[in-house]
């Protein structure tokens, strides 16, 4: 998977590519799926959701220009793949999901796993996280018409959102936001991509 999927399609962050290899991505789909684990695509997950695309995921890491000294926020656990890999990319990951459930077995597996600088938390990402602001980047795994506010306010200067931007239809595009000195902000389209819509409030699950 590293090797065809990320590598020959043009990933080069390092430190992403190893993160890829370290991980086990069976371990984060339903058993009846672990024999597709490592084909390239998203899969079906619990509560109606997925786990990213394995290039999708390594290419939004890649462009969050990370240096492993960050302190990250994810939004969208899911089923904490792409937690586990920001943590060997990363300093300190905070990832929220609005599904109870989802965050509970995300953590198992990272637990499992040893991984010990992922913090998941039930929340509503479209808040950010306000009590472990501001972070060095801000990663979201799922699609909005527009960015948050609460998420640009909780960069630091200089920080990256990596997040997928759309309007109604299925499709979005990777917006890269980045916040100068002065707290102004750049947008760089990243390309097309497609992500399960992100919710405002907490599931009751
Ligand atoms: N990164 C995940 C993929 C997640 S799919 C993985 O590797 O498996 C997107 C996730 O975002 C879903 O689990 C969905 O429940 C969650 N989500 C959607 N809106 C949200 C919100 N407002 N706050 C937190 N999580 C949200």
């Amino acid at each position: 998977m590293v090797r065809e999927q990320l590598a020959q399609r043009g990933i080069a962050d390092r430190a992403v590519l190893a993160a890829f290899s370290a991980i086990p991505r069976e371990l984060f789909v339903p058993r009846t799926l672990a024999s597709r684990a490592y084909e390239d695509c998203a899969l079906p997950i619990a509560c109606g959701q997925t786990i990213s695309q394995p290039f999708v995921v390594a290419y939004m890491f890649e462009a969050l220009a990370l240096t492993g000294r960050e302190r990250v926020l994810e939004v969208g656990t899911g089923s904490g793949y792409s937690a586990a890999i920001l943590s060997h990319v990363a300093r300190t990951v905070f990832s929220v999901e609005r599904f109870a459930r989802l965050a509970a077995s995300a953590e198992r597996r990272l637990h499992r796993l040893g991984i010990v600088n992922v913090h998941v938390s039930r929340a509503d990402g479209t808040l950010g996280l306000a009590s472990e602001a501001p972070f060095d980047a801000i990663v979201v795994a799922a699609g909005a018409r527009e960015v948050p506010q609460p998420l640009v306010d909780q960069l630091i200067a200089g920080g990256r959102l990596v997040m997928p931007v759309g309007g109604d239809g299925e499709f979005q595009s990777l917006m890269r936001i980045t916040r100068s000195e002065s707290g102004g902000v750049s947008e760089e389209d990243l390309g097309q991509c497609r992500f399960v819509p992100l919710v405002a409030g907490t599931a009751r699950r």
